[in-house]
């Protein structure tokens, strides 16, 4: 066996907007790895992009990665030994490195304006060039010594950027923990500082995994081509490389990259807006790029999967969202649940979403405690809870009453209905199995109603829907006043 040497890994998101369903994803894969090993995960902050940068997108990270219970050991809110845990904090850390690199001849100052920028990528792309990128006009040249040779000013700024110059023998290969050896294309002499003293990513990625000592980088694939340049800079600043893995992108039903703007679950906070439970969604992540732990059963444990995690079975081809999937899944966690656990769950839910107040009445809740255990088998998700109980909490005068489902009753409904007043009202006890003998007794076995039609006006009645949870339950909560008040109410329509 070998011996397992404790691993760190980083989740490295950008705020920039509300977070994506493939920050989750990444979480889970380096933690599982981090865990796996009793070593550390690090939550990392990459917001070098002030242009895209998002007040408030940093804190929605924190809360749904809390919320999904994948626990980071260091980050900015938590510190630990490498703080600070935010790119825009650590400025003081790039810039040396990309003045050795100038010094040492490997990185360029650019003075190129975005307009000749863009009007070099125009030609290249109408000449259909073998050779794209950047012409390295710039290499080996002052902003002055341009001038000189008579570079119009208009397409030259004040303040140069660093470019990495690419050696011809750069090494395009690297073997990665899913895909095994892997060949990136040749990549272009990329700006690692910006003008404003801000790095790029790939300057900042690579200092700040080597100096908060990660070993293990996995990122998505869309990251394969940068791998290289990464590569690169490990060599020319002198530092060990971590080791790499590349996730396959989630995908869109019709196998595009997984987007926000196709796919609404493409938004982290759509899955707890919707009413999943975390467990069941990062149960749904691990699936998507690795097979379930225990043949044939999909259901299992956090500690079950990194327990058993592997490099070697982790998935390359891109995994599609499959919500119906989904929906299984949390259906059979929400089954798992403890009902009491489970009405906490929708309270809380239900908070949320703004369909209770903050401080419910104790009332409700108990009321809610109790009807739990009648949808628990069939709900699917926590926000579908509330609207099927519905009709228990209305105000018996303020009950909606489907048109359809009364339309769909039979003319012996009134008939029925007055039997079923005469038996409810004699009963000497209100419990559901008293509730249940009783009317079977009068208007099935007595009146000769087959039960699919004998039960049918007093569940509209009562409950207002032709589908509803279980009736002589309901009628046990709802109390026989209240049962008694709605038929007769019904019959009076
Ligand atoms: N900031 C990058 C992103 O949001 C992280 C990539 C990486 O993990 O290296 O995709």
């Amino acid at each position: 066996m070998t011996e397992i040497v404790p691993a760190r890994l980083r989740v490295a998101p950008s705020p920039t907007g509300d977070p994506h369903v493939g920050t989750a994803y990444m979480a889970v894969f380096n933690l599982a790895y981090a865990r796996h090993t009793g070593g550390q995960f690090v939550l990392r902050i990459e917001d070098t992009d002030r242009a895209r940068f998002q007040a408030g997108s940093e804190q929605q990270v924190f809360d749904s990665l809390a919320w999904l219970g994948l626990d980071w050991d260091e980050g900015p809110d938590k510190g630990g030994p490498h703080a600070p845990y935010r790119q825009s904090e650590r400025l003081d850390y790039y810039r040396p490195q990309a003045e050795l690199l100038l010094a040492r001849g490997q990185a360029y100052h650019c003075w190129c304006s975005p307009q000749r920028l863009k009007a070099l990528r125009g030609e290249q792309e109408r000449s259909k060039a073998a050779v794209t990128g950047y012409d390295r006009r710039c290499l080996g040249q002052t902003r002055d010594s341009l001038l000189a040779q008579g570079v119009d000013p208009a397409e030259l700024v004040d303040q140069p950027v660093v470019r990495l110059l690419i050696p011809d023998d750069v090494e395009l290969g690297f073997d990665d923990l899913v895909r095994g050896r892997v060949s990136a294309p040749r990549p272009d002499d990329q700006i690692i500082l910006k003008a404003d003293g801000f790095p790029t990513y790939h300057l900042a990625v690579v200092v700040d995994d080597h100096l908060m000592g990660i070993t293990h980088v996995v990122r998505g694939e869309e990251w394969i081509s940068s791998t290289p340049k990464h590569l690169l800079l490990y060599r020319q600043l002198g530092w060990t490389p971590p080791a790499f893995a590349h996730m396959p992108l989630l995908r869109n039903p019709d196998k595009s990259k997984i987007s926000k703007r196709k796919n609404p679950a493409a938004r982290l906070l759509w899955f707890k807006e919707q009413g999943y439970l975390p467990e069941a969604l990062v149960n749904f992540l691990c699936l998507l790029a690795y097979p379930p732990v225990h043949q044939g059963d999909e259901v299992q444990t956090w500690d079950e999967f990194v327990a058993s995690f592997d490099w070697s079975k982790v998935n390359s081809t891109g995994p599609i969202v499959d919500l119906a999937k989904l929906d299984w899944l949390n259906g059979s966690y929400i089954r798992s649940l403890d009902p009491d656990e489970l009405a906490r769950r929708i309270t809380a839910q239900a908070q949320t979403t703004g369909d209770w107040p903050r401080d419910p009445d104790p009332a409700d809740q108990e009321l809610l405690r109790r009807a739990v255990p009648l949808i628990q088998p069939r709900l699917a998700s926590l926000n579908d809870a509330l609207p099927q109980l519905d009709f228990l909490y209305r105000p018996d005068d303020q009950l909606p009453v489907d048109p359809e489902a009364v339309a769909a009753l039979r003319d012996d409904a009134d008939q029925l209905l007055a039997a079923a007043t005469a038996v409810l009202k004699a009963l000497p006890d209100w419990c559901h199995d008293t509730i249940q003998a009783a009317l079977k007794a009068e208007l099935v076995e007595a009146l000769g109603v087959k039960p699919k039609f004998a039960f049918a006006p007093l569940r509209v009645a009562i409950t207002g829907r032709r589908v509803s949870p279980p009736l002589f339950e309901s009628m046990e909560l709802l109390g026989r006043v209240a049962c008694l008040n709605r038929i007769a109410r019904f019959r009076l329509r």
